[in-house]
């Protein structure tokens, strides 16, 4: 009998700004090929949550763990608890892929440029290879044809669509997603919503904030919906969506809907 690995457990994961406190306890776990998504009011803690697990936030406690990595200790023999250092940083910001609400890309740089960048200088992997996998992901994006574009000259849609490229051209065990779609004007969301579809179905482990329910109740593996930093209810979507215990869930969905 093997016992699998989870793909990213996160545990406990604490987090202030100042007297604030925006992350009182957070977990998630998630097996290779799930997708959890994170819903939730504005201001309820699902990007700082997110930043928390590839490290862009020092969160105050908690561990991360990614394909049995542990990636930020507990507490050391005095009980404080320890920073993750700039190795595990480094670690888990290759491993773990992030797409933004506002993209995010380079904008003196071509669609090219931008995706093969990292891997280039941080994968240390050769230009010609990078660039074959640049195309490779750009025509599985449906960009085939604007490598030589600048991200001004790409509608929005195409321009989360080349910031997806670019965070696969890591090759991330795990792909982060914050909003996706927030910034779009609606008729783009689609195009990029079925790109996120794609790569669940092709069994990537992603964690998802999104306020598209549809499309939640329809990806998801599991759904957590957060409220004020702690997670409010959790499950199967068909739970989520159909027999909610949580009055706040209820009412935040009948406000989604
Ligand atoms: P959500 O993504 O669910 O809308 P956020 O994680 O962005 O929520 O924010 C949660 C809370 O943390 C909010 O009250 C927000 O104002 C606060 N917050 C987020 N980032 C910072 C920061 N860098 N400094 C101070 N407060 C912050
Ligand atoms: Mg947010």
């Amino acid at each position: 009998m093997s016992v699998e690995i989870p793909a990213v457990c996160v545990e406990g994961i604490e987090k202030s700004f100042g007297s604030l406190s925006v992350l009182k306890g957070l977990g998630l776990t998630a097996h290779s090929g799930d997708v959890v998504t994170l819903i939730g009011s504005s201001g309820s803690g699902k990007s700082t949550f997110l930043r928390c697990i590839n490290l862009l936030e020092q969160p105050d406690g908690g561990t991360i763990t990614i394909n049995g990595e542990l990636v930020r200790t507990r507490q050391d023999r005095n009980g404080k608890w320890q920073p993750a250092d700039r190795r595990q940083v480094e670690r888990i910001r290759s491993k773990v892929g992030m797409v933004f609400q506002n993209f995010n890309l380079w904008p003196h740089m071509t669609v090219l440029q931008n995706i093969v960048e990292a891997p280039v200088h941080v994968l240390k992997i050769p230009r010609q290879q990078a660039e074959e996998e640049a195309h490779a992901l750009l025509r599985k994006v449906g960009l085939a044809d604007k490598p030589g574009h600048y991200p001004s000259q790409l509608s929005g849609g195409q321009q989360q669509r080349a910031a997806i490229a670019r965070t696969l051209a890591m090759k991330p065990r795990l792909l982060l997603f914050d909003e996706p779609t927030s910034a779009l004007d609606p008729e783009l969301v689609g195009e990029v919503l079925r790109v996120i579809r794609q790569l669940a179905e092709e069994g990537n482990t992603m964690i998802i904030v999104t306020h598209e329910m549809q499309f939640a109740r329809e990806v998801s593996s599991e759904i957590m919906f957060l409220h004020q930093g702690r997670v409010e209810e959790k499950g199967a979507p068909e739970i989520i969506f159909k027999e909610a215990k949580s009055a706040r869930l209820r009412q935040f969905l009948a406000r989604a809907a």
